[in-house]
């Protein structure tokens, strides 16, 4: 049929965006099914997944839209935000991110698109930006060891009183102290923590922790009202109580004032949000943390190391990477995964581009013109709560309702919760025009304060309004790398240099399993960086964010129907927070029914490791259940353990599909036997790209999950990190679903607290997942799942008989992913999956997941977003590495020197005039045809992990180690 023969809705159909995120058109898709040995897209479907499992009908999303017509709609909804000046302060300001990191950072899919990069080879651009944001905290704070951001600034003070238990040496006690002047949200968040490991929050005057029995403190520098104060003898009191300090700061007061480390802080944390990344209705935003070197075995989350390659260059990598994060699963000292690296690298590159110098003017400016505001507000007679701050005043008023009621007609917020006061918090967008503004609705409209004549007074007098000894002294960001790139052609071209470093998806193909790198639809991003959605401030009056609320309203509705649950919560921001709030829940309902005594989860052995990393944050004892051969969960074993615990059963947390790519069959039987024991059933969904439109953990029979919007609903990994991990819920535990001390969350529990410092999470970033959900509708969606099992199934189908495929369900069928063994060539040829992995560099690629959940194998998953062209080059370098590995295995190829131990290549090795190899260059350089029109090039050698962690260095080398090379 000729297109002249279409009507005019045929045509208009097939503009939708379902042929544009799948990659594979109907012809490939025919020659793929037919590979595999599938009639149809059904018929591999009926092969693959189990019938009783199958949803009955169809989503109930409505139909695919086109990209111009789903943003339109969403820009009309954007436009319900009513965008305020925000002088409301509380974590949260208002900030200009400089143009050239907007576009070439934010907007730019070099960055975007990237994984967290656990192959460092070909990530060095972002690791340079990760160990600049490390130096950036280090210089700000005061302190010698910093990480690679955290989730935001209340759980990073969570994060501090785990650290500060585990190192504090008054061992018996078991209180935390929180000042009263610490921001609410970082309160609520603490709280929420501390009764899941059973510490006791003590609160009160900053001044009162002396005279308590406690591990440790938190303190607010400047106060969430503004004051500052002087923190050294009050800290030493503390500490000579053998607790641990910690101290939450603002990030830009840190430029003007003496650091924490300085005052003796043992920890030093805050957010990093006001260093050029918007405020988004809460997030994403880095939340940074610094520490002693003492205690660097306790730091949560990720350190970014130097260490060197096999040339001997120096080369960064993810520090002490065995002992990190989840990977020790419930010994690890924190869950986070997940977390704001392209946000750490946002507020890096502001603190590059702004030098040292621009920051202090930056800073300055925003004090000066809290001064004038004080000058003028106090000259009209009013008081301030606090003589010493740095951008926020407390303001004591007669008629708090009048003066908010000026405010909010003038089209300002302020802050209001506090007693006969308000809060004005200024930023480094705060103009003239503003000042004038407060001033009408402090003073009224005839206030006639003059601005340049109190600034000249203040010019005259000195700032008196920062303690003489509180002014820094010492010197900021001194690396190189903070003094010279301040034009913008030198910053474009620093940005871009370190882009070139890395390998991402718009390079090639990312088959990380159970991470579904797919695509991030341009149209899917761009709402993103709408001021309409930038600019919120998260504790705006709800009555503002009327877009927010009713995106936010239809997106959950969306994935209720897609994951068969009754109530949703945004507010976690990665999914091992989704998990740490799904246990909660599931803790508060046993609770609630006098069976608060169940604390034991069932974790079969194949589960990721940020599972138990959170069971062990709710205090609740980790039994593993076995595997059997076939990488199922072992029902007999499951059977006998729920047994043996039983009463004390509180819950299972399951993978589904498995983390071996396959749709266990008894899935429901083992939903059974942990309710048959009064236990909740927790099903991690990472894998809902292998389950939606064609089951649901709810139709399974689960009673909690995470989704990961980062993987399956299209939110990109930023490099590790931004993420949204909302939980579903069955009716049951919607009472149970975290709310906020701020913010009250309607559809949340009432009496539930916190696990994040924003209501809604990272609210800036579900305008993703909003679009590609209504440009793919209920078809799209539902074939977006079949097309990622017709790839996942292809590649094992065209790697078999090169490799094993080490696990498969019924009719010898994988789901989206499939993980192939290669123990047994290890064994024969010594070629280890290390080698392969690397090696896949020189061909372009980023490895697949190594060694998880099986070591010894890869993990692969294609996603329905790559074409069978993509598919086809990929297994090609697989099954050529094969062939490599046979002609060590035969001796052909020396042990050791050849192309898979050397591997990745780099331009330095090809230049080399003393190549001296046993192989020529083109074998290592340029191993398939395809690989010459476009090759990547890793940028260090293969790095030496043990060289890093023996000789942790944390922070940015002096130039003369690049210079010594
Ligand atoms: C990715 C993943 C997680 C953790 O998600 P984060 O957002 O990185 O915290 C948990 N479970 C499984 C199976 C995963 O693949």
């Amino acid at each position: 049929m000729s297109h002249a023969n279409y009507s005019l809705s045929q045509l208009e159909q097939k503009q939708d965006f379902i042929r544009r995120h799948i990659g594979p058109g109907q012809d490939e898709m025919n020659a793929m099914l037919e590979a595999v040995g599938a009639t149809s897209l059904d018929d591999l479907i009926e092969q693959t997944v189990p019938q009783g499992i199958r949803l009955p009908e169809g989503l109930n999303i409505g139909e695919s839209q086109t990209e111009a017509d789903a943003l339109a709609y969403l820009k009309a909804v954007a436009e319900k935000n009513v965008i305020n000046r925000s002088f409301i302060g509380m974590g949260y300001s208002d900030t200009h991110t400089p143009n050239v990191i907007l576009r070439n950072v934010l907007e730019n899919p070099g960055w975007y698109t990237a994984y967290t990069p656990y192959q460092p080879e070909i990530a060095q651009g972002r690791l340079e930006a990760l160990l600049n944001f490390q130096q950036v905290t280090i210089d700000l704070t005061g302190l010698e060891l910093a990480s690679a951001s955290l989730l935001d600034e209340a759980t990073a003070a969570a994060e501090a009183m785990g650290l500060a238990k585990r190192v504090s040496k008054n061992k018996k006690a078991n209180a935390f102290f929180v000042a009263d002047d610490v921001h609410p949200q970082t309160l609520d968040v603490v709280k929420t923590r501390a009764e899941q490991f059973g510490f006791d929050i003590i609160t009160g005057k900053a001044d009162d922790a002396v005279n308590h029995d406690i591990f440790g403190a938190l303190l607010q520098y400047p106060g969430t009202t503004g004051e500052v104060r002087d923190l050294t003898d009050l800290i030493a009191a503390i500490k000579d109580t053998k607790a641990v300090v910690a101290v939450a700061a603002d990030i830009m007061s840190l430029v003007l004032l003496k650091s924490p480390g300085e005052m003796g802080a043992d920890v030093v944390l805050g957010s990093a949000q006001r260093f050029g990344v918007p405020m988004g209705y809460g997030g994403p935003h880095a939340a940074f943390f610094a520490t002693r070197d003492a205690y660097k075995r306790s730091l949560p989350g990720r350190i970014i190391g130097v260490s060197k390659d096999t040339r001997g260059r120096p080369a960064l990598r993810m520090a002490l990477q065995t002992r990190e994060q989840h990977i020790r699963r419930e010994k690890a000292n924190s869950n986070i995964c997940t977390a704001q690296v392209l946000l750490a690298n946002m507020a890096s590159f502001y603190a590059v581009y702004h030098g040292p110098q621009g920051l202090k003017t930056i800073a300055t400016r925003i004090h000066r013109m809290t001064d004038i505001l004080a000058a003028g507000v106090k000259g009209a007679g009013l008081a301030l709560a606090h003589e010493h701050y740095f951008d926020t005043l407390t303001v004591k008023v007669d008629d708090k309702a009048a003066v908010l009621k000026r405010a909010a007609d003038a089209g300002l917020n302020l802050r209001r919760d506090l007693d006969g006061a308000v809060g004005i918090s200024l930023d480094e967008t705060t103009n003239r025009d503003d000042l004038n503004s407060l001033f009408s609705v402090l003073l009224g409209d005839n206030h006639g304060v003059n601005i340049d004549a109190l600034d000249q007074q203040l010019v005259a007098s000195g700032t008196p309004s920062i303690p003489a000894e509180l002014n820094r002294t010492s010197d900021i960001l001194t690396h190189e790398v903070f003094n010279q790139y301040h034009s913008e052609t030198e910053m474009l071209r620093y940005i871009k240099s370190l882009e070139d470093k890395d390998l991402a998806l718009n390079h090639s193909m990312i088959s990380l399993g159970s991470c579904t790198m797919k695509l991030n639809a341009t149209a899917e991003m761009i709402p993103v960086t709408w001021p309409e959605f930038g600019k919120l401030h998260p504790f705006a009056p709800v009555e503002q964010a009327a877009g927010y609320q009713q995106m936010i309203g239809e997106l959950s509705d969306w994935l209720l129907n897609v994951t068969g649950y009754d109530a949703l919560s945004m507010q976690p921001n990665s999914g091992a927070q989704g998990e740490y709030a799904g246990l909660i829940a599931i803790k508060r309902y046993h609770e609630s029914r006098g069976e608060g005594h169940r604390d034991v989860c069932l974790i079969p052995s194949s589960a990721h490791g940020t599972n138990p990393a959170s069971a062990q944050m709710v205090s609740l004892n980790v039994v593993v259940v076995a595997c059997d051969k076939n990488g199922n969960v072992d029902l007999n074993d499951l059977r006998k353990k729920a047994e043996e615990v039983s009463d004390r059963l509180s819950c299972i947390m399951v993978t589904y599909p498995s983390t071996h790519g396959v749709y266990e069959e008894t899935i429901r039987e083992i939903c059974d036997i942990v309710h048959s024991h009064g236990g909740q059933v927790y099903l991690d969904g990472a894998n809902m790209n292998a389950q939606v439109g064609i089951t649901s953990p709810g139709h399974i029979g689960s009673d909690v999950s995470h989704l990961n919007l980062h993987k399956t609903f299209c939110i990109p990994h930023g490099g590790g990190g931004p993420g949204m991990g909302p939980i579903g819920v069955k009716s049951h535990l919607a009472p149970f679903l975290p709310n906020h001390a701020v913010v009250n969350v309607e559809t949340a529990g009432k009496d539930e607290g916190a696990v994040s410092a924003a209501p809604w999470g990272s609210a800036s970033i579900l305008p993703i997942s909003y679009m590609y959900i209504k440009m793919m509708g209920s078809e799209g969606l539902k074939k977006a799942t079949e097309v990622a099992i017709l790839n996942a199934n292809y590649v094992a189908k065209k790697l078999e008989g090169h490799f094993d495929v080490l696990y498969k369900g019924r009719n010898g069928r994988v789901a989206h992913e499939c993980i192939i063994d290669l123990r047994p060539l290890k064994e024969a040829s010594g070629v280890t999956e290390l080698d392969v992995a690397k090696r896949l560099n020189d061909y372009g690629f980023h490895a697949p997941t190594m060694s998880f959940p099986v070591a010894g194998t890869l993990m692969i998953e294609p996603t329905e977003s790559e074409s069978k062209a993509e598919l086809d080059r990929f297994c090609e370098a697989m099954i050529c590495i094969r062939e490599e590995m046979a002609k060590v295995e035969s001796g052909e190829w020396d042990a050791t020197d050849n192309p898979l131990h050397n591997a990745p290549h780099t331009l330095a090795d090809i230049c080399d005039a003393d190549w001296n190899r046993s192989y020529d260059r083109n074998t290592a350089a340029y191993p398939v045809e395809a690989v010459r029109r476009n090759k990547f090039w890793p940028s260090v050698n293969r790095i030496d992990d043990v060289y890093g962690d023996r000789n942790l260095i944390c922070s940015c080398p002096s130039i003369e180690t690049y210079m010594e090379e």
